[in-house]
């Protein structure tokens, strides 16, 4: 169990949907992302034909799920969301596709964990827009094909290195996504503050940015953590003062690491003398599971500089020593 989950991006809360941009205009950040679905989707509207399937790759809680409701608004077609584990057996899917209508975007999040009879029976749905079916068992068994109405497939996944390539493959749109510059998400920030009627200054809205792992889902948790003790405290508007207050109140330092990032990098040091060490050690010694320290904790330890992944285990790097105020053992090479 983490000790704060106030800063992890897998676990979408309540509200976030009030927050959702509805339209790639609304949708702030990720200009490649945006400008690259623009092309295509205007390209497939003229041409009256289903979007090309489209991989929307990268950390948690940066907006693949709203990307994809966006790109069904954009292309005027149907939504239907699902995903990776919940596709239990081969059916369940063809129970799904048949039921496409023409040009609709299916959304499967956590692409990366469905299983291999699944997955097999998506490449030619995927390529051909057919289903190919095992009907019966044993010597009386015999395969079917049905017809599927053209369908974009919008996949998401925290992993894109643990797709197999023939799945990869068949994505002719591979987008990835990256942390927010604190620019980007201080305009989410802002306006987030907006649709929630919450009077906050720029610089309050910069504060909790900055503060966000470059992550909008975590700005959005923040607001609406700073806009509850702003309303305790009485403080209108919430400028930067206030916000920093309630932010370190809520244990969330400078850079936006919590307790158990300090916790991350000081077993590093103390322990370990910067490593190099195994994520699975790490994993056991913090009590936390493998998974949310490389999708979660490390992403953004190693985007500050302060961890680096190498082939003999993590170490830590110079703003990681830096942020713990410590020097590294003079026979420390990193
Ligand atoms: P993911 O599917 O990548 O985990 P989501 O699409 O569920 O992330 O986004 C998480 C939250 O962050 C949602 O509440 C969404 O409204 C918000 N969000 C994500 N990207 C943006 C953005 N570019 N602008 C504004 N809000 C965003």
């Amino acid at each position: 169990e983490r000790a704060n989950r106030l800063l992890d991006p897998s676990i979408a809360e309540g509200g976030e949907a009030a927050l959702r941009p509805a339209r790639l205009e609304d949708f702030t950040g990720q200009k490649q992302v945006r400008e690259n679905l623009r092309v295509f989707v205007e390209a497939a509207k003229s041409r009256e034909e289903a979007l090309d399937h489209v991989l929307l790759s990268g950390p948690p809680g940066l907006g693949k799920t709203t990307l994809a409701q966006i790109v069904s608004r954009e292309l005027g077609v149907g939504f239907r969301a699902t995903s990776g584990p919940i596709i239990a057996k081969a059916g369940d899917l063809a129970a799904i596709l048949t039921n496409l209508q023409p040009r609709d975007v299916l959304f499967i999040d956590e692409i990366h964990r469905l299983s291999a009879s699944v997955e097999e029976i998506l490449y030619p749905a995927m390529e051909d827009f057919q289903l190919d079916l095992m009907i019966g068992e044993g010597p009386a068994a015999r395969s079917i094909r049905i017809d599927l109405p053209p369908f974009t497939l919008v996949g998401a996944t925290t992993r894109a290195g643990l797709l197999t390539t023939p799945l990869r493959d068949r994505f002719g749109i591979p987008l990835r996504l990256t942390f927010y510059t604190p620019e980007e998400l201080t305009g989410i920030v802002a306006r987030a503050a907006r649709l929630l009627e919450f009077d906050m200054t720029r610089d309050g809205a910069h504060e909790v940015a900055r503060r966000s792992r470059g992550t909008p889902r975590i700005a959005g948790r923040l607001l609406r953590r700073v806009r509850d003790f702003a309303a305790v405290a009485g403080v209108t508007p919430v400028d930067a003062r206030a916000a920093d207050a309630a932010l370190n109140r809520l244990e969330v330092d400078q850079l936006g690491l919590d307790a158990q990032d300090r916790r991350y990098l000081k077993v590093m040091a103390d322990v370990y003398q910067g490593g190099p060490v195994g994520v699975e050690t790490m994993a056991a010694v913090l009590s936390e599971q493998r998974d949310t320290l490389e999708e979660v904790v490390e992403p953004y330890l190693m985007q500050l500089g302060m961890l680096m992944r190498t082939p003999r285990g993590r170490m830590l790097a110079p703003g990681g020593w830096k942020h713990l105020g410590m020097e590294p053992p003079r026979t420390y090479t990193a």
